[in-house]
């Protein structure tokens, strides 16, 4: 992201490197504030009840109208995986028990990290918060898959019921990349 002026005193940044670091930085011309840029923390769930998966139809750009698990940037003040239960009851009205980790993936090209967690479904009861048209349940043949908003969404799911057929479970760290043809590299280390 670029940055214009200096959020400490409004006057205008350039891009140099500090004396003693290695990287580019937005350095105020004014007040030398220097501003970092580091990547942030999205974290999710995938709420499980009998055999489904909980998925929301984004209400919001980017991706309306396609399908995701619950997840969103991580706030102060909270921790990651309350941010997971915050998430699922805002874009959702469900509230999931026994949650444990389940994933964290490293996304290189947009400069976030993703947690996902897995939990029980209180009861199966979802309805749609005013970021999701709709919300709904899904067993694995039914997951819209061509429909899925991102990408690192469609790999928690494939990993999912990968661990399931195997009869467990596990936690799993993966890097993401796009690659200069749009493709994507996955590499789960
Ligand atoms: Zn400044």
């Amino acid at each position: 992201v670029t940055l214009k002026y200096c959020s400490s005193c409004g006057e205008e940044v350039h891009l140099i490197i500090p004396e003693g670091d290695n990287r580019y930085r937005h350095v105020c011309k004014a007040c030398d504030t220097i501003h970092y840029q580091n990547p942030k923390v999205v974290t999710g769930c995938i709420a499980e009840w009998q055999d489904k998966v909980l998925l929301c139809r984004r209400a919001i750009e980017p991706r309306y109208g396609l399908w995701t698990l619950p997840a969103g940037f991580m706030e102060n003040n909270e921790s990651n995986m309350q941010g997971a239960a915050r998430e699922t009851m805002e874009e959702a009205n469900a509230r999931v028990d026994n949650m444990r980790l389940f994933s964290v993936f490293s996304i290189i090209h947009i400069n976030q990290v993703y947690t996902m967690y897995h939990g029980d479904l209180v009861e199966g009861k979802s309805s749609a918060g005013s970021e999701s048209l709709e919300t709904a349940l899904f067993q694995e043949h039914e997951i819209p898959w061509h429909d899925i908003a991102f990408h690192v969404v469609f790999e928690t799911l494939k990993q999912y019921y990968r661990d399931r057929r195997q009869g467990e479970l596990g936690t799993h760290y993966c890097e993401i990349n796009r690659r200069p043809d749009g493709s994507y590299s996955v590499t789960y280390c």
